[in-house]
């Protein structure tokens, strides 16, 4: 090992990456993270709030009472490792080899809260008079349900009037390396459970059953066949995926009484989900089929405008790789879908997501390093 790697390793940033790793806070647990990281923000000044819903450790630290509100956003809880006999090395016992550190929640996203903490404490201990409120707001239902986690704690805060006006999220945005995109937007997510009734019968008599299958092929057909729309600037063309059908009894002479199926819109803001249901209803509606339709919305669209947030970011992006971040509504969803819904500018500024959810999954030590300075020169360049 060389004397600079050795250097690395012992980086604050490093040192709690390892530290957060080692505490297996598989969702919705946390597993004490958010005690470990409250203890680091009291230290630094900030008041800190555990704000439990259900199963779910939330803490909600400020730091100042004026305006604006940099919030730094993020979730400890990490998927479970899965395939055990895949893993190289123990997905809690973190491992550096090569300049890469392995483990699970390296990536997504505990690297993320370790360079955000650090990055604080860097620039506090420079600038202990700042302009506006430094915020953190972490959760352990970001891979799980995200129903007791950032959702509540925003409706906490917006109950108390309490506004943040700056968001960042650590989550892994970057794809190739580090920095190469952030994220200013995501998509919206509208799911449909279908069931179609008809009624059962015998494959030779079809005039005494009703087929579903039948029934819903020509609108299924049109479902597809339809363009939501072409995108916008800031969005690629809402998508339709089918996920799941199914029908029949397993019997080659026996028509079914009743299909199921789910589908996906991947939306852009071209849409909201009232109008797509609508238009949705009105397809079904102009066929003759008897059928009911259960919706789940996991998050409208959202977009943060350009201004001072975007432009921090991309600042302290290209200031540290040479080369303005990308800017992208791409991905799933994440969290910024609570966040944003209550006038925040949300970006996402994270590690290079290509190994997140995987086997040995990992994160490289120059980059949680060089993700540390970014975003402590954000607060800079926002609250200075
Ligand atoms: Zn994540």
């Amino acid at each position: 090992m060389t004397a600079t790697a050795k250097n690395e390793i012992g980086h604050p940033s490093i040192r709690l990456l390892d530290a957060l790793i080692r505490r297996p806070s598989v969702t919705p647990d946390d597993a004490g993270c958010q005690d470990m990281i409250a203890a680091r923000l009291s230290a630094l000044g900030f008041h800190c709030e555990s704000m439990p819903f259900g199963e779910v450790t939330n803490l909600w630290a400020r730091r100042g009472d004026s305006s604006p509100v940099l919030c730094f956003a993020g979730h400890t809880d990490v998927v479970p490792p899965g395939d055990e006999a895949g893993w190289q090395t123990d997905p809690f016992e973190p491992v550096v080899r090569d300049g890469i550190i392995y483990g699970r929640g390296s990536a997504d996203m505990k690297s993320g809260l370790a360079a955000m903490i650090v990055a604080l404490e860097e620039f506090l201990d420079e600038h202990p008079e700042t302009a506006g409120s430094i915020a953190l707001l972490i959760t352990s239902d970001e891979e799980g349900r995200a129903r007791d986690g950032t959702l509540k704690v925003m409706e906490t805060l917006t109950a108390r009037g309490e506004r943040v006006d700056w968001c960042v999220l650590g989550e892994p945005s970057s794809e190739v390396a580090l920095g190469d995109i952030i994220r200013i937007g995501r998509r919206g997510s509208l799911s449909g459970m279908l069931t179609v009734s008809g009624v059962q019968g015998h494959v030779a008599y079809p005039q005494l059953a009703d087929n579903p299958i039948r029934r819903f092929a020509p609108v299924l057909s049109e479902l597809h066949a339809i363009e939501w729309d072409r995108g916008n600037d800031s969005f690629p063309p809402t998508s339709f995926q089918v996920v799941d059908l199914q029908a029949g009894i397993g019997f080659p002479n026996v028509t079914p009484g009743e299909l199921t199926a789910r589908f996906n819109f991947r939306y852009s803001t071209e849409w909201d989900h009232e109008r797509l249901k609508n238009r949705v209803h009105e397809l079904f509606d102009a066929h003759d089929i008897d059928y009911e339709l259960k919706w789940h919305l996991s998050g409208e669209p959202f977009l943060t405008s350009p201004g001072r947030l975007i432009d921090a970011v991309s600042q302290a992006v290209e200031e540290k790789t040479g080369k303005a971040p990308r800017q992208s509504t791409g991905g799933g969803t994440s969290d910024g879908r609570f966040i944003a819904p209550a006038g925040t500018a949300v970006v996402e500024l994270g590690p290079v997501n290509a190994s997140i959810h995987k086997v040995n999954e990992h994160v490289r030590i120059d980059d949680v390093i060089a993700l540390t300075s970014m975003y402590r020169r954000i607060l800079e360049l926002t609250l200075l």
